[in-house]
């Protein structure tokens, strides 16, 4: 059977998805949480069901172990056996290569990467070596979160630093939820019956993270993240772009080091930042309503910087076909879709404000005559990491 097994690792959490390649459904999905500490869970979710298990989790391999069990027995049974699943494929942070199987070199680079992703990788390689173990002498996949990206040209991610900079550490943009940017690519590209090559997008992926693509003909041209995911747009605690001069003012003004700098822009910004009241978007939404004059002005400025990247994509691409919304905020905020779109008539983009009355759903929400066709369409990141998976099996 033509089964992966889809993972998402956390230091004490692991998501997985088990999908079946043949019609592209979620036989099984769910997440471990607390991992290595005490009171663990785990949520299983099949046909429609739900199970939610409170056992302790002593590692990664315990608790995958225990799914494992649940796909394979009892009510929960999805699979008859292992044999039922071909291959596993990873949610990895990094690399300069495109999606490829695991092997130990593979591995070893991933790990070299811990000091760009100092929280991320330890906990990615950890869910790795665990599913080495459990799905022993099966293909095991890495899809990148930046892979995406590797096509942009050198004017798109070099930064305007020393060179030797570059050339030493590899200080450039790359950008990240490429995943999720193919991802919307493929699906738009298949839904107006067009071939990616075709089409010119700017792909919004909106959530607790946030960031914007430029994708010319299929290939990422631009994206807002750079060398870290702290880049570019304002998120729900990320400042996204500052004058780099204010990591130093704010040092010496607050008395920090450069790692509290660090955090603090990480952390303590974008939207929780501004408004003071949450990261949660729909918590400011409920604020701004309540009359918070911050609130307000944290969705303002997001609305904004939106905005102003998807001027700048168009141009940069030399025009646009169509604006795409995904993640948290892009699949269910009609405000702010709205809020984004309105006054954007002069470079054609023109919603459909009934059409745009929906939350979650594939759908079209240009108006008619629009000359750029603005989709909503639901982000599905396991699915692209299954089929890279599949594809390398
Ligand atoms: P992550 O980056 O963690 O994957 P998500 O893509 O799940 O994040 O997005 C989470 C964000 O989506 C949160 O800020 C949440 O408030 C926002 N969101 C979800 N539903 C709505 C809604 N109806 N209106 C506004 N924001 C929403």
């Amino acid at each position: 059977m033509n089964n992966v097994f889809v993972v998402n690792a956390g230091s004490s959490s692991l998501k997985y998805q088990l999908i079946n390649m043949a019609d592209e459904s979620v036989l099984a999905s769910g997440n471990c949480e607390r991992i290595g500490i005490e009171g663990g869970i785990l949520t299983y979710k099949w046909n429609g069901e739900k199970k939610v298990l409170n056992e302790e989790l002593a590692n990664h391999k315990a608790a995958l172990d225990k799914v494992v069990a649940l796909l394979t027995s009892g009510e929960t049974k999805v699979i008859d056996s292992m044999d039922d699943i071909v291959a596993v494929g990873h949610r990895v942070a990094f690399s300069m290569s495109q999606s490829n199987e695991i092997t130990d070199e593979v591995l070893a680079g991933i790990e070299g990467t811990v000091s760009m992703f100092p929280l991320h990788i330890p906990a990615m390689v950890t869910g790795i070596k665990a599913c080495r173990e459990t799905f022993a002498g099966k293909v095991q996949v890495a899809v990148y979160d930046n892979s995406f990206h590797l096509s942009m040209p050198d004017k798109a991610y070099m930064y305007a630093i020393p060179y030797e900079y570059y050339e030493k550490y590899g200080m450039r943009r790359y950008g990240y939820h490429g995943t999720s940017h193919r991802y919307v690519t493929l699906r738009l590209a298949e839904i107006l019956g067009k071939k990616p090559e075709e089409l010119k997008i700017v792909s919004c992926h909106l959530g607790n993270g946030s960031s914007i693509t430029a994708v010319d003909g299929g290939k990422s041209v631009d994206t807002t993240m750079g060398y870290t995911p702290l880049a570019g747009l304002m998120m729900g605690t990320r400042s996204g772009d500052v004058d780099p001069a204010l990591i130093n003012a704010i040092a010496q003004k607050e008395n920090l080091n450069n790692e509290e700098v660090n955090a603090i822009l990480n952390k303590k910004s974008g939207l929780l930042g501004i408004s003071g009241v949450s990261s949660d978007a729909r918590d400011v939404v409920g604020a701004m309503n309540e009359g918070n004059e911050r609130a307000a002005l944290a969705l303002e400025k997001f609305i904004y910087e939106v905005k102003k990247f998807i001027g700048a994509y168009a141009t940069a691409m030399g025009g646009v076909d169509a604006i795409v919304f995904t993640a948290g905020i892009g699949e269910n905020s009609k405000e702010l879709r709205a809020e984004i779109c309105q006054g954007m008539e002069y470079m054609g983009v023109k919603m459909d404000m009934e059409k745009n009355n929906v939350r979650g759903q594939e759908v079209d929400v240009s108006a008619a005559g629009s000359k750029v066709k603005i989709f909503i369409i639901p982000t599905n990141e396991e699915l692209m990491i299954a089929m890279d998976t599949a594809a390398l099996c």
